[in-house]
Formats: structure tokens, C-alpha cells, sequence
């Protein structure tokens, strides 16, 4: 990556005995969309409220664009925009003059009509912000980020609440901002939003990264890269598939034998069994997802898991 956007180095913070950041460090190349992913209570929303200058770290140094969030306040806020998990906004200001206000701000800020226009808030432009549904709060917060045209854009629990219409267009919006050039740092429990927007992604846990990389980085690092299941022809010597090398889990439900694995542990238990004489019907190999590989780093799973 070229230009970085935004640098994290040595971030700390303790509240009493809760360590939120535990030496956070990492840096953003300009026009990337980073994602910060992790469990509740992880230090998400510490950090990018670090980055935003919100919050003092007790250690640690920021910088977006090589500006200093503590020196130079009026230079981020033309920097950066900031919609945050809980934006409160005065109960009684309509969304009209949410949006007016929030443009005065700034010298070349986005016409407020075309984005009230894309998170679907023309209707809204007279209610109240305390009328307004927590999606529709979330839409005009995420406006509110954006109408300054920053350069970079912290978006946190972007989708949270909102229905699957204004999901998809949030989330266009964001692919609209990547092809502008915009850098985003985008917070999220969402697998699905992290894979899909996200060029590289943080898995952040107990105030701690635990892995970053690419959606295909972190499936294919994750312990349990292979999942090679089979139905087999005669009775199968478990413990010797467990013996293998890379074999992290071997389980058999109805007679179905399922291995998880590193990659290459699918070839191993086919050439174990053909060893063996046993044939595997039925066989299905399929490669990691990153729900496996954020439980493998965090032992969390996520919101949108379902057991079956
Ligand atoms: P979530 O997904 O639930 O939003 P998060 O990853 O954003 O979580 P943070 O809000 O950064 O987590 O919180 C990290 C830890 O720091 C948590 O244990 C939280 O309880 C604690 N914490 C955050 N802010 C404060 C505060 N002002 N006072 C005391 N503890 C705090």
C-alpha cells in the first residue's frame, strides 16, 4: 500500500482492573477500507474513539494524515469523520438542521440533500431527531460522518439495527467511498459486512490484536483451514486420523466422519484411509470461513452464528 492514512502505535488503556487497549498498533493505507472485529467489550470502540481523539489513551501515539488528534483538533476534524456507535444528537433538532448545521462546519462539504438522498432521510428532513427510529438515528449519523467529504471515515456498527434495504445501501456507500479514494475504518460483530467491504481486517480481543490480515489471510491461517468430511466403508480408526499432522478436531455424527484441519490435512486423511483400505463416500472438502477463523483466535462466536 502506498500513502498510510492512519498510523496506531503502543496504545494503552486501563479503566480500574478492565484493560480496554492492550498495546493497539497498526497502520492504514490511504483508500483502504480496514475492518476492526471482535467480541464485546473488546477495545473496538476504545480505539477508533483514540483515533477520533475522543478519548486520552493513557500511552500510546496517533496519527491521521501525520496529524495529532491531542495537538491539532480544528486540522482532524477537517480530516476525519466520525459516525460512532452512539451518536447523541440534541432531541429537539429536525434532520434538516441536523444536516445544515453539520455542513456549515466545513468549506466543501457534500450537498446534504444527495446524501439524505442515499440513506434514504428526504422523507425525515422535518422529524425530530428523538422521533426518529434507531435505524433512521444511525442513517443520519453515518450523513453527519460524511458531509465534510473527509478524507477518512470511522464508521462504527455501520449496519447495527438497520434493515436489510438500508444495509445494502450503507453498504454500497461504502464501496462509493473506497472508489473516491475515501479511507475507512470500519467497527463491526458482522463476518459478512467484515469479508465483503473490508481490504484487511483487525480481530481484536480482551484490548488486544489477535490477528490482521486479508478475509482470505486470516481463513487460510486459521487453524482449522480444511474441513474434510466422509461417510466411510467400514469403521474407521479415529485416533489415527487424530494422530495426523494438522488435524485439529475429528468428530463423527451419524456416521458422517468430519476432520478439521490445516490446509493439506484433507490429502493426509485421503491417503490414511486409502492406507487403510477404506474408502470415503460422499467426501466433501471445504476451505475455512472466517467465522472458524475469528473463533479460532477469539473462542467468541459471532452475532449472526447459527448452530445446527
Ligand atoms: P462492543 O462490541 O460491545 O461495542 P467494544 O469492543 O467496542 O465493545 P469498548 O467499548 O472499547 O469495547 O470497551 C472495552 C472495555 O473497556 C470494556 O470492558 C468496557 O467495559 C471498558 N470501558 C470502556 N469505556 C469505559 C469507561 N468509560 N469506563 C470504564 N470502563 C470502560
Amino acid at each position: 500500500m502506498g500513502m498510510t492514512a492512519v498510523q496506531v502505535e503502543g496504545l494503552h488503556k486501563r479503566y480500574g482492573a478492565t484493560v480496554a487497549m492492550d498495546d493497539i498498533g497498526f497502520t492504514v493505507g490511504v483508500g483502504e477500507v480496514f475492518g476492526i472485529l471482535g467480541p464485546n467489550g473488546a477495545g473496538k470502540t476504545t480505539t477508533v474513539e483514540a483515533i477520533a481523539g475522543l478519548r486520552v489513551p493513557d500511552s500510546g501515539t496517533v496519527r491521521v494524515h501525520g496529524i495529532d488528534p491531542w495537538v491539532d483538533r480544528p486540522a482532524l476534524t477537517r480530516t476525519l469523520g466520525v459516525q460512532l456507535q452512539e451518536s447523541r444528537l440534541q432531541a429537539k433538532i429536525t434532520v434538516r438542521e441536523a444536516l445544515e448545521l453539520w455542513s456549515a462546519f466545513y468549506t466543501d462539504p457534500v450537498p446534504w440533500r444527495e446524501l439524505a438522498e442515499r440513506l434514504g432521510l428526504e422523507t425525515l428532513l422535518d422529524q425530530r431527531f428523538a422521533t426518529l427510529s434507531g435505524g433512521q438515528q444511525q442513517r443520519l449519523s453515518i450523513a453527519l460522518a460524511l458531509v465534510g467529504r473527509p478524507r477518512v471515515a470511522i464508521l462504527d456498527e455501520l449496519s447495527t439495527g438497520l434493515d436489510p434495504r438500508a444495509r445494502r445501501d450503507v453498504w454500497q456507500l461504502v464501496r462509493d467511498l473506497r472508489r473516491d479514494g475515501v479511507t475507512v475504518l470500519l467497527v463491526t460483530h458482522s463476518m459478512e459486512e467484515a469479508q465483503t467491504l473490508c481490504d484487511r481486517i483487525a480481530i481484536v480481543d480482551a484490548g488486544r490484536i489477535r490477528a490482521l490480515d486479508t478475509p482470505d489471510g486470516l481463513v487460510r491461517n486459521a487453524a482449522a483451514a480444511t474441513t474434510t468430511s466422509f461417510r466411510a466403508s467400514t469403521v474407521t480408526d479415529l485416533g489415527a486420523l487424530r494422530e495426523l499432522p494438522g488435524v485439529v478436531d475429528v468428530r463423527t455424527v451419524s456416521g458422517r466422519v468430519t476432520v478439521d484441519g490445516e490446509e493439506g490435512v484433507a490429502l493426509r486423511v485421503l491417503e490414511m484411509l486409502a492406507d487403510h483400505g477404506v474408502t470415503p463416500r460422499d467426501l466433501r472438502i471445504t476451505s475455512g470461513t472466517l467465522d472458524s477463523a475469528y473463533l479460532d483466535l477469539t473462542g467468541v462466536a459471532t452475532s449472526e452464528e447459527e448452530y445446527s
